[in-house]
């Protein structure tokens, strides 16, 4: 049993903020002693099963030899360098490998510092090449799909979900953005034409002023955990064409094979013209994100007004973090991860099906690596996290949404004791 009296610093309660924390009522925070593979260790030696990849992006397992190692090789040779007028073997071999494995079509990279950031970036790219294309200040706007989780920027935190985001918070402060229901139509359920409608009645209408649809393929991550039907990437992409709008997705979460594919775009086979990814992009490690894009939309923005890209970070293309993206990139591809994540899948599909019995539990979905449990009523973290704590496994749940999506390094016995673990937990609440 944990001992609650190491775990709970009182300095950190006092003096740090967490994610979404209030200094008056925070949330238990628990302290870490070390991570290795998929498991944390707490402060008084409590090991959990980790079932959350530090969300969505430690990959590989914590402390991973391989990712260790290139992490000590690199920074006894250069930790960082400015960008701006350097380059370094780190920044082009990541670059090649990046284009190796993303859309055909993407040929452009920008390196950015974290998930909100390349989104911010993402949207600068459409503006400056939507303005530059069609030679009018007006194509500034955005349009993007309900439930949709983009980040916590000023930019980023306008196409998020207005009812689920912070728009409450920020009122009049954000960027007012059209807003289309998201797609009705399951993944792996049957398509309904009418959900692309919303899309064409607002483009129809306000093309004239909107650079870019902005959304998250596939699966919707912190804005509900929504898998939906591919089909709709399609017809998206056509209706962009078809009004001279840029298509932007954001791989931050679904990228890296999280959803059984590498980049989720693939299931539908339609390509962005501007793509961001990050998390998983450094197995974890550090933070750092892309944005990749066409030879189309680089070369309009520099032929626009500007003439360059309107954006350069202190720490773009950091060599640590590149170093580090790379050996994860390798291992990445010296896996069958397509076999590896159907496993994963399967093991998960089969340990969470009982819960869609529980009476408090409206849905239990499962896609690649991530398993849903959907519930009722919103579930209390704090309390949740404790019964999860005690039961040695570490599992987040926010709103509805208990899910899981552990590092790919897990052991079938540890995924399946992680499993087991939350069913009986979902029994108690
Ligand atoms: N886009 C998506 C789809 C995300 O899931 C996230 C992070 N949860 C972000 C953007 C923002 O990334 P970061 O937290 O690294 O800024």
């Amino acid at each position: 049993m944990t001992d609650q009296s190491l775990l709970h610093d009182a300095w950190d309660r006092d003096h740090l903020w967490h994610p979404y924390t209030s200094t008056i009522n925070p949330l238990p925070t628990y302290k870490v002693a070390s991570a290795h593979g998929t498991k944390i260790k707490l402060a008084d030696g409590t090991e959990l099963i980790d079932g959350m990849s530090s969300w969505w992006c430690m990959i590989h397992g914590y402390n991973n030899p391989r990712i260790n190692e290139a992490a000590h090789r690199q920074i006894d040779t250069m930790s960082h360098v400015m960008f701006g007028g350097l380059t370094h073997e780190p920044a082009i071999t990541l670059g090649k490998m990046l284009l190796e494995v993303a859309p055909p079509s993407m040929h452009n990279i920008f390196y950015a510092d974290s998930g909100s950031v390349a989104v911010e970036v993402a949207m600068k790219m459409a503006i400056q090449a939507a303005v530059s294309r069609s030679g009018s200040h007006n194509k500034t706007n955005f349009v993007t799909i309900r439930s949709g989780y983009h980040g916590d920027t000023w930019n980023a935190m306008s196409v998020c979900d207005p009812v689920t985001g912070m728009h409450g918070a920020f009122g009049s402060a954000l960027p007012v953005r059209y807003f289309i229901p998201h797609p009705s139509s399951r993944f792996g359920g049957k398509w309904n034409a009418a959900d692309i409608e919303p899309l064409e009645a607002t483009l129809r209408d306000h093309a004239d002023d909107i650079a870019a649809f902005i959304l998250e393929p596939v699966v919707q991550g912190a804005g509900g955990m929504y898998f939906y039907h591919p089909q709709f990437l399609t017809e998206a992409r056509k209706l962009c064409d078809k009004y001279g709008i840029y298509l932007i997705f954001d791989e931050i979460a679904t990228g890296f094979w999280r959803t059984g594919k590498f980049f989720a775009w693939e299931w539908a086979g339609v390509e962005p013209d501007i793509m961001c990814i990050g998390k998983g992009l450094t197995g974890g490690y550090l933070t750092m994100s892309a944005v990749l894009t066409t030879k189309e939309v680089a070369d309009t923005i520099s032929r626009g007004e500007a003439g360059v890209m309107m954006h350069g970070p202190t720490f773009m293309a950091n060599p640590l973090a590149c170093a580090i993206a790379i050996e994860s990139l390798k291992m990445l591809r010296e896996t069958d991860m397509n076999a590896r994540v159907a496993h994963i899948q399967d093991i998960i599909a089969r340990e969470l099906a009982p819960a869609a019995t529980n009476t408090k539990v409206r849905e239990v979905r499962v896609l690649g690596t991530i398993g849903v449990i959907e519930t009722k009523e919103p579930v209390d973290v704090g309390a949740f996290q404790r019964l999860c704590v005690a039961a040695g496994i570490w599992v987040r749940p926010f709103g509805h949404n208990v899910y899981i999506m552990p590092p790919y390094v897990i052991s079938d016995e540890d995924l399946t004791i992680l499993c087991r673990r939350l069913l009986e937990i979902m029994q108690t609440i």
